[in-house]
């Protein structure tokens, strides 16, 4: 008897898990929506004086876009080393992660629940060079004065918020995978059938608009071209087309065409892609 009790809660705990964790995650976003509510004009305030990106996007996705960026500040805990506390910096830095994941349905890279804000560049483990940022296990590394230059454009190809928050979504997805985002997941050996070929001439001398930190590793081929396609996307358009198009598709979203979504879903539908495609809906 007791034997048929266990085995018919085993059975009703694997059936009603998911619908359970599905309604629970429903409640839980209404009410951070209701809280958000209340602190949405001034994320606005913060997040349209700095990020173009997110003032070129249309009012829907603006609103999501925020919403996005509430949800992920939220689950962090900010650590300021050296550097002077401010309301703007966990809004800006969330801002960041969410404009690289926006195309995608994973956006939390909760693997990462520790942001580190320093001051300037720093020294990190036995390397000689200064760190602008950087991911390990313990968190994500950012040095506040090259961070707010990226992000105000002030360094042409360079937005090191961007950078780093490419590292940790390549960590999310392949090294820890606690948070894979399928289509990311899957997409991405179809960008490295386009990217590798062009890291290899990299390391063999060929130079391009990536630079040649690019050609170091392809970790950084990819942080690299993370930056690139937000902040060059028509120059890395012109001379690395077939990249270009591939970013798109991986992540997607077309930061020329930030308005709407057809230009990707064009794309999709070309490509045989229809579930991607319905998907942006
Ligand atoms: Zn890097």
């Amino acid at each position: 008897m007791e034997f048929i009790i266990i085995v018919a809660l085993v059975t009703a705990v694997l059936i009603l898990h998911r619908p359970l964790s599905a309604l629970f995650n429903k409640l839980y976003i209404s009410r951070q929506q209701h809280k958000f509510t209340e602190c949405e004009t001034f994320y606005h305030n913060v997040v349209s004086k700095y990020i173009r990106y997110y003032n070129r996007l249309g009012l829907e996705d603006q609103r999501k876009f925020l919403f996005r960026t509430f949800l992920f500040k939220k689950s962090r805990r900010f650590h300021y080393i050296e550097v002077k506390e401010s309301a703007e910096m966990p809004i800006l830095i969330s801002a960041v992660a969410i404009q690289l994941t926006f195309g995608l349905d994973k956006f939390m890279l909760n693997y990462f629940s520790d942001i580190f804000i320093l001051k300037d560049d720093y020294h990190y483990g036995f390397y000689s060079r200064p760190f602008m940022g950087h991911v390990d296990q313990s968190g994500i590394y950012l040095s506040w004065d090259n961070f707010i230059k990226g992000i105000s454009g002030l360094t042409p190809n360079c937005n090191v918020g961007l950078h780093e928050m490419g590292h940790a979504l390549a960590y999310v997805t392949f090294i820890t995978e606690t948070e894979e985002d399928k289509h990311f997941k899957k997409e991405f050996k179809n960008f490295s059938k386009v990217a590798r070929p062009i890291f290899t001439s990299m390391q063999e001398g060929k130079r391009n608009l990536l630079g040649e930190y690019a050609a170091v590793n392809y970790h950084e081929f990819w942080a690299v071209s993370v930056e690139t396609f937000f902040e060059n996307p028509v120059c890395l358009k012109h001379e690395l087309p077939e990249l270009y198009q591939a970013m798109v598709i991986l992540l997607r979203q077309d930061p020329l065409h930030t308005r709407n979504t057809n230009n990707v879903r064009t794309i999709f539908v070309m490509k045989g892609l229809k579930q991607e495609a319905e998907s942006l809906n």
